[in-house]
């Protein structure tokens, strides 16, 4: 059987990934890639081009953001996929998740130059396309080629985690409004990487169950963040809660990403894919002498 090769979770350089929307698309293409999402986080200046470019290759779209949410302390990513990129209320909601960035940057410098590593906002500027997104991957790659680290993950772990120098306390969007702008803009809200927070069973449960009870709908299995024995827990997990799975490689760049575009195992046969309820959202391919008019009504 043909499975459909998904990879619905990526990043451009419209946030912390490097490679321009169009770039991406056509490697997500040519490593076999079917539908395709670019999700960069907080911000959906990108979908509009990403979507061009995918059916212009041939390629099926799904419109998409990861949106930062603060959840028992922890900050939690809830990918959400199909939304429309036009719609006023999650533009409006991404605006107000973006416009602490600056301000944090700012203090996460502050941080740095107590141990020492000064310059370090207008460094990690210096690498950001989106001036509305400055993110702490753009201060670790402004940290390793000026020779304080030899790669992004060693700087995560010395300079920009809670507890170390350059992390500062931040307030993103609450997980009920996430979810809520989502499913408004037509979205189906996903829970990111779960196995990446660091929360105890009890506070996991109480993450299911409220994105659940807010709407929330599908949760990320196959993602570039989870070992096998990952995959397998949330696989059960999604089961067990009833939620839609999803696949995605949480693509960045390719010196820094583990998972390449596209190349992710398939989801365990027994998941629904939540690209079966995402179907009417998904862009098309016309038939070639028909793509002009297909973007034009898309
Ligand atoms: P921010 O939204 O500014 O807090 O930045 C979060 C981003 O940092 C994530 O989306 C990842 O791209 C990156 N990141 C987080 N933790 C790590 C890590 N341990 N190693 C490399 N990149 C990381
Ligand atoms: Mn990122
Ligand atoms: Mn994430
Ligand atoms: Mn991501």
């Amino acid at each position: 059987m043909h499975l459909l090769n998904a990879d619905l979770h990526s990043h451009s350089n419209v946030s912390d990934g490097t490679l321009a929307p169009e770039t991406l698309a056509e490697r997500a293409r040519a490593n076999g890639v079917e539908i395709w999402a670019l999700t960069d986080h907080d911000e959906l200046s990108g979908q509009r081009r990403a979507r061009d470019a995918a059916l212009a290759l041939g390629m099926g779209y799904l419109c998409g953001t990861e949106i930062s949410v603060t959840f028992a302390g922890e900050t939690v990513h809830i990918l959400g996929l199909g939304v429309d990129p036009d719609n006023a209320a999650l533009q409006a909601g991404l605006a107000v998740t973006r416009a602490g960035r600056r301000q944090r940057a700012r203090e996460m410098a502050d941080g740095l130059a107590t141990v020492g590593i000064t310059g370090a906002f207008e460094g990690a500027l210096r690498y950001v396309s989106n001036p509305d997104l400055i993110s702490r991957t753009h201060f670790a790659r402004f940290l390793v080629d000026s020779g304080v680290c030899s790669d992004t993950h060693s700087v995560f772990r010395r300079y920009l985690t809670q507890g170390h120098p350059g992390y500062v306390v931040h307030r993103w969007a609450g997980l009920g409004d996430a979810v809520r702008w989502i499913r408004g803009a037509g979205g189906m809200a996903v829970i990111a990487h779960p196995a990446r927070y660091r929360f105890t069973p009890t506070e996991e449960y109480a993450l299911f169950t409220e994105f659940i009870a807010h709407g929330g709908r599908g949760v990320e299995v196959m993602t570039g963040s989870h070992s096998h024995t990952e995959q397998l827990k949330y696989a059960d997990t999604a089961l067990e809660f009833g939620l839609f799975a999803s696949r995605g490689s949480d693509f960045h760049s390719p010196t820094e990403s583990r998972v390449e575009l596209g190349s992710l195992p398939d989801l365990p046969g027994k998941l629904r894919p939540v690209w079966d309820v995402l179907q009417d959202r998904i862009h098309r391919p016309g038939p070639a002498t028909d793509r002009t008019q297909s973007q034009a009504s898309a």
